[in-house]
């Protein structure tokens, strides 16, 4: 039987593998049916590389250069002389005492370490959580992007948590995400919130994955489902701490961890012996599953939608239409059925239907002709 590294490697064909992230890796638990993306994950290939270099399609993504230079600059207020900016939000929030101000910028540790391989950024991250393990009261408080290996979809990726935080007393570390959006309380957009919630889930399958390898029997109970979002005062640059419990979404995460297997048998029973994903009319073959969130989580959505409306995809009039119409599978068989249309033989949950939209019909002509 073929090496997993090795046929991940042909899948990808002429090219180059890269690491999705954090958020890469986030985005498959947000749409676990869709085994393209699945697929391109687990062989090395960002969605933005497949929609550039596959299809020849202009990337929808990413963040705005805006968004990100601000970022980016709310990131470094909070990181610079030493992380004040961080240590100050977490003592007045109670969470760090006066004399708790150990911090350890792990990417400054790399030259003295000389490490040009990432096994060596883990490890030296290693050992800094064991510090922590054992007690060692010179574990620092705060880590700041420790790199954390996770295991998903059959590989390891790497990872960098914006920040790990915890005080003497505790027994391990919380992961953090800084983000630069403001805090408007519960007008905050919930689409920011949970994208930020969902990325810093895949810490804490990474922190629990660390803790296990160093020996911990119960990563759960050391490792809680929950991280700390560091979000924008509005109107300011002063950050906000919140802490979020994080079940369902690591919960998301955890389903799809450990389905390698499955999605290569999928995939190889899918595409022709030999043939490699690098290619739009063997990718293509790989099934998709286009969702109305698609376009903010995916770079790939051009793409996948221009065959949504190929195929007559009931999802581009909306999720609860995709519901209604999921008996006929496409908006062009559903008119069919509305028109008695159909020259194939109509199954008895078409019937039931037909039976529904032609109601609705009845009911909409009714109603327009001012019941007559
Ligand atoms: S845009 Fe396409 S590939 Fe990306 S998640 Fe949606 S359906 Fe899957």
């Amino acid at each position: 039987m073929e090496d997993m590294t090795l046929l991940l490697e042909r899948l990808r064909g002429r090219l180059p593998s890269e690491e999705p992230g954090a958020r890469g890796l986030e985005r498959v638990a947000r749409n676990p049916g869709c085994l393209r993306l699945r697929t391109l994950v687990m062989i090395g290939v960002i969605p933005a590389s497949a929609a550039r270099d596959i299809y020849g399609f202009p990337a929808e993504e990413e963040e705005s250069h805006f968004a990100l230079s601000a970022g980016n600059k709310f990131e470094r207020r909070l990181l610079e002389n030493g992380a004040a900016g961080l240590l100050d939000l977490y003592r007045a929030a109670g969470r760090l005492g006066p004399t708790e101000c150990r911090v350890c910028f792990v990417p400054d540790l790399r030259p003295q370490f000389q490490f040009a391989e990432a096994s060596k950024r883990w490890t030296l991250t290693d050992g800094l959580l064991l510090k922590k393990l054992v007690r060692d009261p010179e574990a620092p408080n705060i880590l700041i992007k420790p790199r954390l290996p996770v295991p998903l979809l059959g590989s390891e990726h790497d990872i960098e948590p914006d920040a790990l935080v915890a005080a003497d007393s505790e027994r391990f570390y919380t992961p953090v995400e800084v983000k630069s959006y403001p805090d408007r309380g519960g007008k905050t957009d919930p689409a920011d919130v949970r994208n930020a919630c969902r990325q810093v889930a895949v810490a804490v399958v990474a922190l629990r994955h660390a803790a296990s390898r160093l020996g911990v029997a119960d990563p759960e109970s050391l490792v809680p489902a929950t991280a700390d979002l560091i979000l924008r005062r509005p109107g300011s640059n002063f950050p906000v701490l919140r802490s979020m419990p994080l079940k369902g979404e690591v919960y998301s995460i955890a389903r799809v961890q450990n389905e390698a297997d499955r999605t290569i048998d999928e995939v190889k029973g899918l595409i022709r012996p030999g043939s490699t994903l690098d290619d739009p009319t063997t990718l293509d073959l790989i099934p998709n599953n286009y969702l109305e969130s698609c376009r903010e989580n995916c770079a790939l959505a051009g793409v996948c939608k221009r065959q949504a409306i190929v195929a007559g995809n009931p999802v581009l009039l909306g999720n609860r239409v995709k519901e209604e119409l999921a008996g006929a599978g496409s908006i062009n068989r559903a008119l069919e059925l509305l028109h008695d249309r159909s020259d194939s033989t109509v199954c008895w949950k078409e019937q039931r239907l037909r039976n529904a939209l032609q109601e609705a019909l009845r009911a909409y002509r009714k109603v327009v002709n001012h019941g007559r």
